[in-house]
């Protein structure tokens, strides 16, 4: 009986919080619907930032709604970066550091972005989901738990012949809702917040143009991440490897005793590689070092390879290790001359985030907040926020709701978009009430 009435009373306080709040102009389903329909896929290996034009429909098409949801200094860049302000509603809105959220607009080059045709797979009872157009492609409970979370509620996938365009049109939806519900209801107190769309994230190019002075923002937030209530506020460290084998290529009609074939010490590299470190037998926080690409000739042969781990000492350690197969293969082919170069791409947010423990703090209680069981995921690969965390904005990944990113097999739900644009409704909030 005291059960019974603990959960009427649940219950009630719940409604009484939702009915309390003006809904927002236009619902984040319906915006991610729109947004979705717009082609925005970048391209790979472009000297332009785009690196496509379509992206700059979304671009415009953003920056029109910002100003008439009445943030301000609105500006697309000449890179097609989104920027605006939405003004505080406090008595001293400086006491609160401004917080930025950070979307982007473009999709990933591996699968086509144009003509997607969103399906909404209403009132899900659980079970795969088989896309209309092309049957081969499932999206199953066993390979997506996550699944299971989302019965009752609306799934919204692509037809199988696109992907869908949750990553990261869910962020942008998500952001333009936070700042929609907001302004619908001035109650909800918040300090000023920087927002900025950005292009070309799938390709790595978008992010060098960011202007992090004129954002001005004290500390930001990229809303990329993908299952409700993940916070990523690790990502790897990141190094680059180039091992030259450098031999002596002649006529193989007159070759002996002249020629010196790299092939041969370059496939006695590759052999030495240790098994339990490689991308396809690591998961979680266990780093791997990747040969991924090469060229095999006789006079000069190279292997790129990727190093990645989340603590520098591991770095090191797997540095350490191509440099040790370096020395035991050129002591086996002497007359092959090898050397190797080691870049740094970038680093754990982590190193710099630790600094800022309330930003990852006030994630989780916004989602918290929102219904949600927030969790902290490292992420094995790198963001936008690991790029702007190291020039001077410490920038944590949020969750959209999505899955499958990259893919066909792309979803998110109504539920998703939903609760994760509350959760930014609640973040900036806390961020208010903490100052
Ligand atoms: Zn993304």
């Amino acid at each position: 009986m005291r059960l019974i009435i603990a959960f009427a009373l649940c219950l009630a306080s719940v409604s009484i919080v939702n009915a309390q709040l003006k809904p927002p102009v236009e619902t984040v389903m319906d915006r991610f619907l729109r947004y979705v329909k717009i082609d925005t896929q970048s391209a790979e290996d472009q000297t332009t930032t785009p690196s496509t034009r379509k992206q700059l429909n979304l671009a415009n098409l953003l920056a029109k709604e910002l100003t008439a949801l009445g943030a301000e200094n609105v500006r697309v860049s000449e890179f097609g970066i989104v920027y605006a302000t939405v003004p505080g509603n406090l008595a001293d809105n400086s006491k609160v550091p401004v917080v930025g959220f950070i979307a982007h607009m473009d999709t990933s080059p591996a699968v086509s972005g144009e003509n997607v045709n969103a399906i909404i797979h209403k009132n899900y009872q659980g079970g795969d989901i088989t896309l209309p157009k092309d049957p081969t492609q499932v999206i199953t409970v066993d390979k997506n738990p996550v699944l299971k979370s989302l019965i009752g509620t609306d799934i919204i996938t692509a037809d199988g012949t696109t992907l869908l365009g949750s990553d990261d049109k869910s962020g942008c939806a998500e952001v333009m809702t936070m700042i929609d519900i907001l302004r619908q209801n001035p109650q909800l107190k918040h300090g000023t917040l920087a927002i900025a769309f950005t292009p070309d994230e799938e390709v790595g190019g978008g992010i060098e143009k960011f202007d992090v002075k004129a954002f001005g923002a004290k500390v930001a937030y990229t809303v990329d991440g993908e299952e409700l209530g993940e916070i990523s506020d690790e990502t790897w460290s990141a190094r680059t490897a180039t091992v030259t084998f450098q031999g002596k290529s002649t006529h193989p009609g007159t070759a002996k005793g002249i020629m010196i074939n790299a092939m041969y010490a370059i496939a006695d590299y590759l052999n030495r590689f240790p098994h339990d470190m490689l991308p396809e037998t690591t998961e979680g926080r266990v780093g791997f070092v990747h040969p991924y690409a090469g060229v095999i000739d006789v006079e000069s042969s190279n292997l790129k390879i990727l190093l990645r781990d989340f603590d520098m000492s591991g770095l090191d350690a797997k540095e350490k290790t191509l440099r040790d197969m370096v020395a035991q293969t050129a002591a086996k082919f002497p007359q092959v001359k090898i050397t190797i170069d080691v870049k740094e791409n970038y680093k754990n947010m982590k190193e710099v985030l630790k600094n800022y423990p309330e930003l990852t703090v006030n994630a989780m209680e916004a989602a918290k907040r929102a219904g949600l069981t927030p969790f902290l995921k490292p992420i094995r690969g790198g963001t936008d926020g690991s790029n702007l965390t190291f020039r001077g904005l410490p920038t944590p990944n949020l969750f959209t709701g999505g899955g499958n990113f990259h893919g066909k097999l792309e979803f998110n739900s109504r539920k998703g978009l939903e609760k994760s644009t509350e959760t930014l409704v609640n973040l900036v909030q806390i961020f208010a009430e903490k100052s």
